[in-house]
Order: C-alpha cells, then structure tokens, then sequence
C-alpha cells in the first residue's frame, strides 16, 4: 500500500471538560510537538462539530463516553446519543457502542485495566475496533492493559492497539502532549484515512513524537496485514533510537523468535527471524525497572494512583517503551 507514517494522539481533552488548555491551545501545541493529527475527546461532549484540516494538523472529531463503569472513545462522527448516558452494565455498554459504529465512528475501549476508572463491567464481548493499551504517562497498569489485548490477540481475535495521552495538561513540569504518540501508516492525513489505519492496526505506539520507531515487515506486508504461512517464511524488524538496556523482543505468538538487549545507544538495529508458527508477529521494547528506579515509580504509583484504587496494581518488573500492532500469519 502507498502511504506515510503520521504521528498523532488519540485521545485529548480541552477546558470543554475537564483540560487546561483550550482548543486553540491544545493545536498549537501539537503542531509544536511534530504531530500530523489528534483527536479531541472531552468527557461526554464532541467540542468539534466536524473534523477539519489546522496549517497540516487534522483535527478529529471525538468525545469521550464517560460513566463509572468504564470510558469509551468514539472516534470521527458526533456521537448518536445525549448524556447523561445510562450504561448499567456489558449489554448496555455494547448496545451504545454499536449505535456509534452503525453511525460510521471508530469505538476505542479506553485504560481498560486503570486502577482509577478501568471496566467495571466485563469488556471481553464488547464491539471495539480499537483499546487504548497505553494510557498517559507509562506506568504498571498499562502492562495489565497489554495482559489482556495479548490474550485477545493469541484468541485470534483483531482488535488493535493505540496510544493516548489523555491529555489534561502537564504535570509536574512534565510535557503530556503525545505521551505516548500512535504513528499510523495512512494513504494521506485525512480523517477518514488516519481512523481506517487505526481500525486495520497500522499503528505504531511508542513514548513521544522523537523517541523509538519499530518498523516490522513480512515481505512486502505491514503491520495489520495478512501474509500467508509457508516454510521458511521470515520476518524483519528496524528499529531507531535503541537505548542502552532496553530490549527489542519480536514475538510469533508466544514465542519469542528475536531478542536483543542494546548495550550502547544504537541509532538503528535491524534484524531478521524466522515466522515458525501461524499466528501473529508482533514487536516490543521493554526498559527493565532496577531497584532504584522501581521504587520511584511504586512510589508515584503509590501516591498517585492507590488512594483512589478499588485494586491498587503492584508496580511492574518491566515496563514498554515502545510496541508494534501485530501482521497476521495465516
Ligand atoms: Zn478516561
Ligand atoms: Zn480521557
């Protein structure tokens, strides 16, 4: 397919609900950070009547469906209903995420397993195209977040990943814009395009605009694509900006058929594997936490995160920096 990476984040929020910064605001930060689109999804309400075109940066009409029981984004149409929303349970959870789709919107399970505003309800049956794996600022729940679309994945099931920063404002002097950025393979920056390579997982997700870029082929085939199993078959992986201790594993189910750990800053890696299984290819770089830096995070997870938990996450061993939507081998 003809097409472009695009760097952009799914899930913002504006002083339309509960952001800092206001519309206007929030675009020209995200042209500052290098960003080909967003998608504004204030809680409960679609502040942009339509998605449109800002100087190159596509601005996609969004809203956040937020209720106790867990918190959807519906991606590119206004969304087919007022709130309040009454969402009691799994059923009504479908019954409205299927009103969306049939209205034309792409429908995102957002933080599924955040220990703050996760599911309350079962989500395995729900009618997503997309979970929102990588919620905000990198921290242990979005391992359980991975947990669970790996399973799916391994069920045969295509959902794809994406990133969102879920952007409220900076915390701590710590820039929040496209932390973590999705970078999706699209025919043009549309929003019809940028949203079809959502749905197909043609996306990349990884810490912020500059940072890792993992590029995984099969032959000519990306990732969302479907490549034939045969004897023999082998796939290759690039990789940009390796930091030192940070670890590229390439996964064929669940097996791991490529690992390597860098030891110094490497500006690419590539490599090449064997596909033994069909299945699914996918690719990830983890950063181990050592004591030091295991604490500090328990510590702000701790802080954070607990004093409004049902169910507190422990903190991770290893966290992502960076992974890949799957090619699928069949
Ligand atoms: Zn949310
Ligand atoms: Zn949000």
């Amino acid at each position: 397919m003809e097409g472009k990476w695009y760097r952009g984040d799914t899930h913002t929020h504006t002083t339309n609900s509960d952001g800092h910064l206001r519309l206007y605001q929030l675009i020209d930060r995200c042209k500052a950070a290098g960003l080909d689109w967003i998608i504004v999804t204030d809680h409960n309400k679609n502040t942009i009547p339509q998605s449109y075109s800002s100087d190159g940066l596509t601005v996609i009409q969004g809203q956040e469906i937020t209720v106790y029981n867990g918190h959807v984004n519906i991606w590119g149409v206004k969304v087919p209903a007022e709130p309040p929303y009454e969402i009691p349970d799994a059923d009504a959870y479908a019954a409205i995420m299927q009103r969306c789709a049939d209205a034309g919107a792409t429908v995102c399970l957002n933080h599924p397993f955040c220990s703050q505003c996760g599911f309350r309800v079962p989500i395995d049956g729900l009618p997503a195209d997309c979970v929102e794996v990588w919620n905000t600022i990198q921290h242990s729940d979005n391992v359980r977040n991975m947990d669970w679309w790996v399973g799916q994945l391994k069920a045969g099931r295509h959902i794809a990943a994406v990133g969102g920063s879920d952007y409220h404002g900076d915390i701590a002097g710590i820039d929040m814009i496209a932390m973590p950025t999705t970078i999706t393979f699209a025919k043009d920056n549309s929003p019809a395009e940028i949203l079809a390579a959502l749905r197909a997982g043609r996306s990349v997700i990884t810490n912020k605009p500059g940072t890792s870029m993992i590029e995984l082929t099969v032959g000519d085939a990306i990732l969302g694509d479907t490549v034939p199993f045969s004897a023999g078959l082998t796939g290759k992986c690039r990789v940009t900006k390796l930091l030192p201790g940070f670890e590229l594993k390439v996964f064929n189910n669940d097996r791991v058929v490529y690992s390597h750990k860098a030891k110094r800053y490497e500006k690419t890696h590539t490599a090449m594997f064997p596909v033994p299984e069909r299945g699914f290819l996918r690719a990830q770089i983890d950063f181990r936490l050592g004591a030091g830096l295991k604490r500090v995070i328990g510590f702000a997870e701790h802080k954070y995160l607990a004093p409004r938990c049902e169910h507190p996450a422990p903190t991770a061993d290893a966290l992502f920096w960076a992974f890949t939507n799957p090619i699928w081998i069949e």
